[in-house]
């Protein structure tokens, strides 16, 4: 039986070990807290794909619309196939491990893999699946933690508590005019939310105040603050994602979307197509699997960012207004993987005039 040890208890980890077990090889799984523990995530589950379907725990609700914000607000409504839903993460992964364990799987929590450690683990075992996140275990040891800092989106994000029971069922997203990137409000119930913001690309902004402004500017300044956390949204892929016998998954591999920086999804499915490389003795193919998978999604996406993020807001408004009167679902357009038709016509226009859509 092949041995895999598998470093860190979140989305990639968990759905890994739990794959894994089930296709009969012996898994350990090393996170350096209790599972569950200091997450950093608005906790939006995107599978654009059709590939996940509904987190088996702590769902909270099915988004029903999406409210973006460019100089005016357009409200998409989700139809069916629209699989966005709020999750409380802790509780997912939590309902996971539990799931994970039943299967066989032993969690060691509370157990930090050191550079020392990896090494001993990559002798000890078959396999070695690094889904730490970033800076990932396995850049510390081959030399590449800098390339997640130089290449990564960066967030800050606060928990509130407060009245939102008029956006709950529904998620924000505003774009403004002096940074690459968005703001987002992800109610989790009538009181709770989460409100941060990414910045794609580098500027003299301080995200904290910036994220104090739009908080004011929304009128949520006598919410009370519960979490305050910022992070690195990893939306390049390092060089490569095997390094001796190890793969990398997740934010580990980079597989974060440029275009809105959600990567449950994708963590979770790389988690998964690791497992299956390994079971079937073709580890050599998982770079192949990822790009067959989610190559698509990850270049519709960044496409579709370098487009949305370096337009004039004036511009993008017009074409958000456009298609929204459409009537569609956002299902219909694709708006969040990429495959956006309306947006690639505009693509071309914007070669042709691009005087015309410059920021
Ligand atoms: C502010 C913010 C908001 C976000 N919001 C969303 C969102 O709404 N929707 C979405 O899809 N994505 C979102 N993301 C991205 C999403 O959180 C990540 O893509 C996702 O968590 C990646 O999963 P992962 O399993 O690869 O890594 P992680 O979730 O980072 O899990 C890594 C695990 O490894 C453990 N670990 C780390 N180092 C070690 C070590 N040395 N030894 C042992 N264990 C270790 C950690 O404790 C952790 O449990 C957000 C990210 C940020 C920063």
């Amino acid at each position: 039986m092949q041995k895999i040890a598998i470093i860190g208890g979140g989305p990639a980890g968990l759905m890994a070990a739990i794959d894994g077990a089930k296709k009969g090889l012996h898994i350990d799984l090393y996170d350096q807290y209790n599972i569950g523990d200091h997450i950093r995530c608005a906790e939006g589950f995107f599978d654009t794909l059709n590939i996940l379907g509904e987190p088996k725990y702590g769902v909270r609700f099915k988004v029903k619309e999406i409210e973006l914000e460019i100089k005016k607000d357009y409200v998409f409504p989700c139809d069916e196939k629209t699989n966005i839903w709020m999750i409380d993460r802790r509780e997912w992964q939590i309902g996971l491990a539990a799931e994970a364990r039943d299967l066989g799987v032993h969690i060691y929590e509370n157990s930090p893999v050191s550079k020392e450690k990896l090494k001993e683990l990559s002798h000890d075992y078959d396999w070695v699946i690094d889904s730490s996140g970033v800076p990932s275990v396995t850049s510390k040891v081959y030399g590449f933690n800098q390339f997640y800092k130089e290449t990564s989106g960066i967030t800050v994000q606060y928990t509130l508590l407060g009245d939102f029971s008029d956006r709950y069922g529904s998620i924000k997203a505003a774009l403004e005019e002096h940074y690459d990137g968005y703001y987002w409000i992800f109610p989790k119930s009538n009181n709770e939310a989460n409100v941060g913001l990414i910045f794609f690309s580098e500027n003299h902004l301080k995200p904290w105040e910036e994220l104090e402004r739009i908080i004011e500017k929304e009128g949520l300044s006598t919410y009370t603050k519960t979490r305050k956390f910022g992070g690195m949204c990893p939306v390049v892929r390092p060089e490569k994602l095997v390094y001796d016998n190890i793969i990398l998954t997740g934010d580990a591999a980079g597989l974060v979307s440029a275009l809105h920086g959600g990567g449950i999804d994708n963590a979770c499915i790389s988690g998964q197509l690791a497992i299956q490389c390994i079971a079937a003795n073709n580890v050599e193919a998982y770079e192949t699997e990822i790009d067959r998978v989610l190559g698509d999604k990850l270049k519709g996406e960044k496409d579709l960012a370098d487009l949305v993020y370096s337009m004039n807001l004036g511009v993008l408004d017009g074409i958000v207004k456009m298609v929204r009167h459409t009537n569609k679902s956002i299902g219909d357009f694709g708006f969040l993987n990429g495959h956006a038709g309306a947006f690639e016509k505009f693509a071309i226009l914007k070669g042709l005039m691009p005087k015309v859509f410059q920021k």
